[in-house]
């Protein structure tokens, strides 16, 4: 009987668990996992170490472990959510954050573009993200430029790109040695799956993953990329 309703619960708690994408990359100091969580927020684990990228309450947390660096990105409320911080933070947690999210989250290290900092194994690194032609008005662009963080996490050797909020600008073009890029896509906020896919030639990533993308045909971007030598991975953002 109590294994039976042992079982029953563990059958019960597999039903419950989120199916969330994990891709894993061997680096020259170990594997890193990476988890999709939702939209824009994602995990990265290596070396006994979590980090937390955009931690938003929209995206489900259950059972995932507590962060020792989280990264934010922007001020907008799919990336800086300061009711979710609480909920995966501990005593020790670094957060690194533009200028403009440090003013909101007062514990916050603020990181400008084209500033890094190292953090144990980790280095990071903040890029510029920015509208450059889209905006909710004439004359004001969703995006301005210095105000938001992409960043190149690297760690083991291998270096991970996280877009933010971006149109395909300079700053992401000229990127080097990039081995996994996240890249958004979605308008009316950042870009079409096309110009996302011309971005990417431009700084040539092995792999790609589209992340904030809701809305948008990745189908699009998929054949964009097709023959040209960089791995597209579509995974669902929004299980
Ligand atoms: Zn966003």
């Amino acid at each position: 009987m109590k294994a039976f309703v042992a079982l029953f619960a563990f059958a019960a708690l597999a039903f419950a668990q989120p199916q969330r994408p994990v891709e894993t990359f061997q680096s020259k100091a170990g594997p890193i996992k990476i988890t999709a969580i939702r939209h824009a927020s994602l995990m990265m684990e290596a070396g006994g170490q979590v980090v937390h990228v955009d931690p938003w309450s929209q995206g489900n947390y259950d059972g995932l472990p507590p962060a020792d660096l989280i990264l934010i990105t922007d001020v907008h409320g799919d990336h800086m959510d300061p009711k979710m911080l609480p909920k995966v933070k501990k005593a020790s947690t670094v957060i690194v954050a533009p200028k403009a999210v440090a003013a909101n989250i007062t514990e916050a290290q603020a990181l400008n573009n084209g500033e890094s900092k190292t953090f144990g194994r980790w280095t990071i690194e903040a890029v510029a993200m920015y509208n450059e032609k889209r905006g909710p008005a004439p004359g004001k662009l969703y995006h301005d430029k210095g105000r938001g963080n992409g960043y190149v996490v690297a760690y083991g050797g291998m270096r991970f790109y996280l877009s933010g909020d971006t149109e395909g600008v300079a700053e992401m073009r000229a990127l080097k040695n990039i081995d996994v890029a996240f890249l958004t896509m979605n308008l009316p906020f950042t870009m079409p799956p096309e110009e996302a896919a011309e971005a990417a030639k431009a700084f040539r990533p092995k792999i790609v993953y589209p992340y904030h993308y809701r809305g948008s045909d990745l189908a699009v971007f998929e054949k964009a990329l097709a023959g040209s030598g960089i791995e597209v991975r579509i995974r669902d953002w929004y299980y």
